[in-house]
């Protein structure tokens, strides 16, 4: 079977999906820019059990400058999870590195690659904007609401202008929230969960009443697996479990048994309201079917957060 090259590969839905591909016996190879944002040990971390395969070869490089054919060689899949992530800070100064990173290193990626490779590019349901009241399929409108967002539609469309002219089997999944051991720090479950462990007040950005259709991470890496082998196509990657921002607090302090004061401030400019998949393409083309409930959930990402705090206590 060919290799297989992720990038993004340390950050947070990659290092599982490396994980989860070696774990299948694949010959993997993980391209990552180590990018400012969060440390670089916590994504040193969290390769450290791939680093110990012999069939995992760690690159480190940056799409935007990286000479691509030296690694391409032998690689017949791509699974393209580099992005600069992120809806809050994507506003204002910091567009042209959402520009960079999401749009210019996909279409980097895209040149590089040869004709009949599977490439499937990790987008985002923040494509959509909010939900109108019922689920949404990949036919529904595209209504961006930040510039993340937007830069993420852009590389779809780049995925769909090189399968149309230049034969690169391109599929697109739509992530909803992902979470799960080694969610990126900023994200919502994560702060509350490190918040609660520290015994601090938690912070919620708007009235806690935003809803979100919440995927864990093993479901979200099946569906990336299924994908590799599937015919190209745009799908929907839900969790098929909705919970609001105060649900999820309220699962924090059941699963971790902490009290903590919560405090509300203002909404963050391009949080949307709510997000609802329909994932029904995705199960019927890619047999997929979310298996971990929010709870569950709550407590593996509990329970790595834990353990992360003791690694390299704040
Ligand atoms: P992450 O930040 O943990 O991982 C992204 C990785 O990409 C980082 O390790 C970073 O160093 C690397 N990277 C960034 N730019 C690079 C470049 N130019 N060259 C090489 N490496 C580069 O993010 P994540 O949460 O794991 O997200 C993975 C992908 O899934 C992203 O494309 C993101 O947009 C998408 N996504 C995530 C979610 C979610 O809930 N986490 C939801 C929808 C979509």
């Amino acid at each position: 079977m060919s290799r297989v090259l992720v990038t993004g590969a340390a950050g947070f839905i990659g290092s599982h999906l490396v994980d989860r591909l070696l774990a299948e016996g694949r010959e993997v190879i993980g391209l990552d820019a180590f990018t400012g944002y969060y440390s670089r040990r916590t994504k040193e971390r969290n390769l450290e059990s791939a680093l110990r395969s012999g069939r995992f070869r760690l690159v480190e490089g940056d799409l935007l400058d990286f000479d691509l054919d030296g690694i391409l060689d032998g690689v017949g899949q791509v699974a393209h999870l580099a992005a600069e992530p992120g809806v809050r800070r994507s506003w204002g100064r910091n567009f042209p590195r959402y520009v960079a990173r999401n749009v210019v290193a996909t279409e980097r990626l895209l040149e590089a690659v040869g004709e009949g490779t599977k490439l499937v590019y990790a987008s985002s349901s923040s494509v959509y904007g909010s939900d109108p009241g019922h689920p949404v399929d990949e036919g529904h409108g595209r209504f961006p609401a930040s510039p993340y967002a937007l830069s993420k539609l852009a590389a779809e469309e780049l995925v769909g202008l090189y399968g149309r002219e230049r034969g690169v089997q391109g599929t697109v999944l739509r992530y909803f929230t992902v979470y799960g051991p080694r969610q990126r720090p900023e994200m919502a479950l994560s702060r509350f969960l490190f918040s609660a462990l520290r015994g601090r007040p938690v912070d919620v950005f708007g009235d806690g009443g935003q809803l979100r259709d919440m995927t864990f991470v093993s479901d979200a890496v099946e569906a990336t697996v299924a994908a590799l082998g599937a015919p190209v196509g745009v799908y929907n990657v839900g969790g098929g479990t909705r919970a609001s921002v105060d649900d999820m607090i309220q699962t924090v302090r059941k699963v971790t048994g902490a009290s903590f004061e919560v405090r509300y401030g203002p909404e963050a400019e391009g949080d949307v309201r709510s997000t609802w998949a329909d994932s029904g393409r995705a199960e019927r083309v890619l047999g997929y079917k979310p298996r971990v409930g929010l709870e569950e959930g709550v407590a593996a990402q509990a329970e790595w957060a834990a353990r992360a705090l003791v690694a390299a206590p704040a």
